[in-house]
């Protein structure tokens, strides 16, 4: 299978007519390989139009919706980025190419050891992934000039924002099991704003920030 033609396909197909049009999102999007982030059984449909489970009950997103959140931080390669959620480690790869670090956070060990083998394997050097409760982020390394969380929570994310540095950004999808908006916060002066993006499907944020299970 040539997967870089499908990746092509994928760009040219599924974000440039949705209006993805950051010209540095959508070329690190030809280049990953999101085949290599998949379990075996799914590597053929590793570049469709739609989530694929990854085990432990979690998934991988739709490509668009990686490349949706990945332009609404505007990243430019000086940030430092804090990723709640790092699952198979596709959306990190993404991260670590655009910003200058990134640390992530995942809860289900095995995810997270399989995240962590997968971005050594490719070369990743910018990237510290650990296991716990990304609902309360990661003080030690905060203040972020980003923050991706890739699971909704039921509201809005206080403890993460007060780990976003000025002028920062935050994505997270936030709602309920079957209706959640992708939101987008600002910190500017200190003042946070808000904006809804789009209605979006997620796995719940399991912590005490989140969801109890
Ligand atoms: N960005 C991932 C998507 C993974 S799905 C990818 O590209 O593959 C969301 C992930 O969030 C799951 O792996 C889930 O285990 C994780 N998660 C849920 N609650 C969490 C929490 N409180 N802290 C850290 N990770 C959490």
């Amino acid at each position: 299978m040539d997967f870089a033609k499908l990746r092509e396909k994928m760009v040219e197909e599924q974000l440039i007519p949705r209006g993805i049009s950051d010209p540095s999102v959508l070329k690190v999007i030809k280049k990953i390989e999101r085949h290599a982030f998949v379990p075996k059984e799914y590597i053929n449909s590793a570049y469709g139009d739609h989530p694929l489970p990854i085990g432990s009950n979690q998934t991988i997103s739709q490509p668009y919706i990686v490349a949706l959140m990945t332009e609404a931080l505007k990243l430019t390669g000086t940030e430092k980025v804090l990723e709640i959620g790092a699952g198979s480690g596709y959306q990190t790869a993404i991260l670590a190419e655009l910003a200058k670090k990134v640390y992530s956070v995942e809860r289900i060990r095995p995810l997270a050891d399989r995240a962590s083998l997968v971005l050594s394997k490719l070369g990743y050097k910018n990237i510290e992934i650990d296991v716990k409760d990304g609902s309360l982020g990661w003080k030690e390394h905060a203040p972020y000039d980003a923050i991706m969380v890739t699971a909704f929570c039921p509201g809005r994310p206080e403890t993460l924002l007060s780990q976003l540095a000025e002028g920062g950004r935050l994505i997270v999808p936030i709602g309920a099991a079957f209706g959640q908006a992708l939101t987008l916060f600002k910190k500017t002066k200190g003042a946070v704003s808000s904006h809804e993006i789009c209605g979006c499907m997620f796995v719940p944020l399991v912590g005490k920030e989140g969801w109890e299970r």
